[in-house]
């Protein structure tokens, strides 16, 4: 079996910068990038312009960021694998990584497998219909792209991310209506009342969308009252779900400590998990910020923790 010093599970700004700085510290890290799983990237791959990291005046486009990232830390000496890892055991060291053809031992493992945001099967709202046309699950990374401007937008939920992104949204949008199936918000208090009192959010409460039309991009959505069943076709632009994220982590079956959200627990401030020598960066272990630019700095994080408690340990 081939033994690694360190293995890195998944993609995306996480993986990829705990891949570059454990490249450049001579560890020569194995990342699996993932395939079925998602596209290598991560979630970033099915976004278009990314305005909001640092040092990209212009933007760039998600895809030509993270090929950027993958090149930069290849170019270090990361071996880069397109492939799914479909179980780790944990239980002995070196630890074990399967994927559906071979096992690998790593001395210390990185976990940077994101989340995934969830989505609904809503008529008009996939691959075949508006996905990325007007319908999308990222208000931050998509909000500013020039359809949405001065037109009415759909969000969908009635927590805080539902909030923080219609708030997000009225800088674009003429009107931000959310869209919530309940009478009362899962939103903190404050953030709440944040939604209510914005002279350009609107909360369509009992309410769900059935469909969504449009011609090339989303043009209108019905919506339905879940308690009287009325239903009105509206005119909109976008549709944004904010009905949470859901952390990648079912590969692990439950080896390692979550909170009851699912996200993987890792010692405050650093990127130590429950299982000493598994490091965690990135969104797994992120209910809160989840950007590109905290990613990539809690992966920074992950392989500087790594290397050390590899020396520690005499591994290096
Ligand atoms: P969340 O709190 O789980 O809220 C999800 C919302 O989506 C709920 O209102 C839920 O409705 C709705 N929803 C879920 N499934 C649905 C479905 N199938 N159909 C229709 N609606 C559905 O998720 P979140 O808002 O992403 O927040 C996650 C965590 O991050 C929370 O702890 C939150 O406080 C935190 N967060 C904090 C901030 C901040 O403080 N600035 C910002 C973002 C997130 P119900 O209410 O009916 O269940």
């Amino acid at each position: 079996m081939e033994h690694h010093k360190l293995i890195i599970i998944g993609s995306g700004p996480a993986g990829y910068t705990a891949a570059l700085y454990a490249a450049r510290a001579n560890l020569n890290p194995l990342l699996f990038e993932g395939f079925f799983s998602g596209p290598a990237g991560g979630q970033l791959m099915t976004t278009t312009d990314v305005e909001n990291y640092p040092g990209f005046p212009d933007g760039i486009l998600g895809p030509e960021m993270m090929d950027a990232f993958r090149k930069q830390c290849a170019r270090f000496g990361t071996e880069l694998l397109r492939q799914d890892v479909e179980s780790v055991d944990l239980s002995k060291r070196p630890f074990t990584v399967n994927t559906k053809k071979n096992s690998y031992l790593a001395d210390a493992l990185i976990i940077t497998t994101g989340a995934t945001a969830k989505r609904l099967e809503i008529d008009g709202a996939g691959e075949e219909g508006f996905w990325q046309k007007g319908v999308t699950a990222c208000a931050i990374c998509d909000g500013a792209m020039p359809i949405f401007r001065e037109k009415d937008l759909y969000v969908i939920g009635g927590g805080d991310s539902a909030v923080e992104e219609a708030i997000f949204l009225t800088k674009y949008g003429r009107k931000v209506f959310m869209v919530h199936r309940r009478d009362d918000l899962r939103a903190s208090k404050i953030m709440g009342e944040r939604a209510l009192n914005h002279p350009k959010i609107e909360i369509l409460w009992n309410s769900v969308i059935k469909k969504i039309e449009g011609d090339k991009v989303v043009g209108s959505v019905l919506i339905e009252n879940v308690k009287s069943g009325a239903q009105e076709k509206r005119e909109a632009a976008g549709v944004f779900f904010a009905i949470g994220h859901k952390p990648n982590t079912g590969f692990l079956d439950g080896q390692l400590a979550q909170d009851k959200q699912g996200y993987l627990v890792v010692k405050p401030g650093t990127s130590y998990t429950s299982v000493e020598g598994v490091f965690a960066g990135g969104d797994v272990q992120d209910p809160v910020y989840r950007q590109a630019v905290t990613a990539a700095g809690s992966g920074c994080m992950a392989a500087i923790d790594a290397e050390r408690w590899l020396g520690e340990k005499g591994h290096i």
